[in-house]
């Protein structure tokens, strides 16, 4: 039983606490690719780390419960993540995803299970006359993110999941941007939440790894058996790591969206800004519907310099806020998503959906608010023509 009910103290206690062995209070890191057997068929219940490790255990179990859901899986990355959730369908199944996702997602179905006959197309799932218009008998699942990297539009979890189901699709979301302890899709119907736990889950920029959960028996079975049969799994170190860094995922949330609400808010008024996504701003796209989903807006903001502003120069001239891929670590970064994360999409596709050459996503970190607010007008400032 556990004697807690809040998810401040499951980030910390949930899972597996502790070892049951030593007493020792975090989980150790069961180093070893096997387990011996007393004789034939007698195991200890562990067989190969492929199949099965108890450090990588403890993590599944911690990250199912803070999802809400049944089973949890952890592999070597998001993209592993995703590669074993799309391996779930076969040839002539079409996925319905929405019109911004993370780039290597786009790549991964355009390049990759494309090649097995397994389609997609991209819809705009913030419309839900778009969604239900784009159901066909072939459709099989429903991809969203909500908020979606990198335009953080919001799609209506409960609402999608609901069209799904009367079309026999699977809904699933990647929860990557909100985690667990802003925002679990389980609870609004969704069948299958994917992680990239590189993100806010570690926290720290220092590994990389996905998770998956689900709630319900079938489906936690046959991704298992996909985890263990393509064999992408999540290392007993790296599941360590992630455990520590879950530990801290409430307070470091709550001071990532405390420091965004603050810039988003002084970016909205900045005579620079041409345009702004924040799903925490009331005058947002989809902020009714991401409150009544989510406990906020989450920690990514997205926005674009008027004509005369110099983006080359802005990225150049910030000298606290770091120019790199990822997000979602302590530290504030900042990306070019046209060059960068999102790269892998046509150019012709990133027009239409509205991922601009001038689009600049930051993800904000935990440092002081000040300090991150005088970077980022100074070097507005630099880039004016
Ligand atoms: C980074 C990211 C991924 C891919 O995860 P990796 O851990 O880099 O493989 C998937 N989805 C989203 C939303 C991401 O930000």
């Amino acid at each position: 039983m556990k004697n807690y009910k809040h998810i401040e103290s499951a980030l910390i206690h949930g899972g597996v606490d502790g070892d049951p062995l030593t007493g020792a209070v975090n989980i150790p890191i069961y180093q070893t690719s096997t387990y011996e057997q007393k004789g034939l068929g007698e195991t200890s219940g562990w067989e190969y780390s492929r199949t099965g490790n108890p450090t990588r255990a403890a993590l599944e179990a911690l990250i199912a419960e803070l999802e809400k859901g049944t089973a949890g899986f952890a592999f070597a990355s998001g993209m592993a993540a995703i590669t074993a959730i799309l391996s779930l369908f076969k040839t002539s199944d079409k996925l319905l995803i929405s019109s911004n996702v993370y780039g290597g997602t786009f790549r991964v179905l355009d390049k990759v299970f494309n090649n097995f006959g397994i389609k997609y197309q991209i819809v705009d799932t913030s419309d839900l006359k778009a969604v239900e218009e784009a159901f066909t008998k072939d459709v099989k699942a429903v991809y969203i993110e909500s908020p979606a990297n990198p335009l953080l539009t919001i799609t209506d979890i409960s609402a999608v999941s609901k069209l799904a189901k009367q079309h026999n699709a699977l809904t699933i979301v990647d929860n990557t941007f909100m985690t667990p302890y802003l925002q679990r899709p389980l609870e609004h119907g969704a069948d299958i939440v994917i992680h990239s736990a590189t993100k806010y889950l570690a926290g720290h920029s220092d590994l990389v790894a996905g998770l998956v959960v689900v709630k319900e028996d079938v489906l936690a079975e046959k991704i298992g058996f996909l985890q263990n049969s393509t064999g992408g799994v999540l290392g007993p170190f790296d599941s360590f790591l992630l455990i520590r860094g879950i530990k801290t995922l409430g307070v470091r949330m709550d001071r990532h969206v405390q420091n965004a609400q603050q810039i988003a808010s002084a970016l909205a008024v900045h005579k620079a800004v041409k345009t702004l996504y924040y799903p925490g701003l009331s005058s947002a796209q989809g902020y009714a519907v991401n409150q009544k989903q989510a406990k906020n807006g989450g920690a990514m903001i997205s926005f674009e310099l008027k004509e005369n502003y110099d983006i080359k120069k802005f990225f150049r001239s910030l000298k606290l806020i770091t120019l790199a891929e990822s997000l979602g670590g302590v530290e504030s970064l900042v990306c070019h998503p046209a060059t960068m994360t999102h790269a892998s999409i046509p150019y012709e596709i990133r027009q239409k959906v509205g991922i601009t050459d001038g689009l600049i996503r930051l993800s904000v970190g935990i440092e002081n608010q000040d300090d991150l607010i005088t970077d980022l007008f100074q070097a507005i400032q630099e880039s004016e023509k």
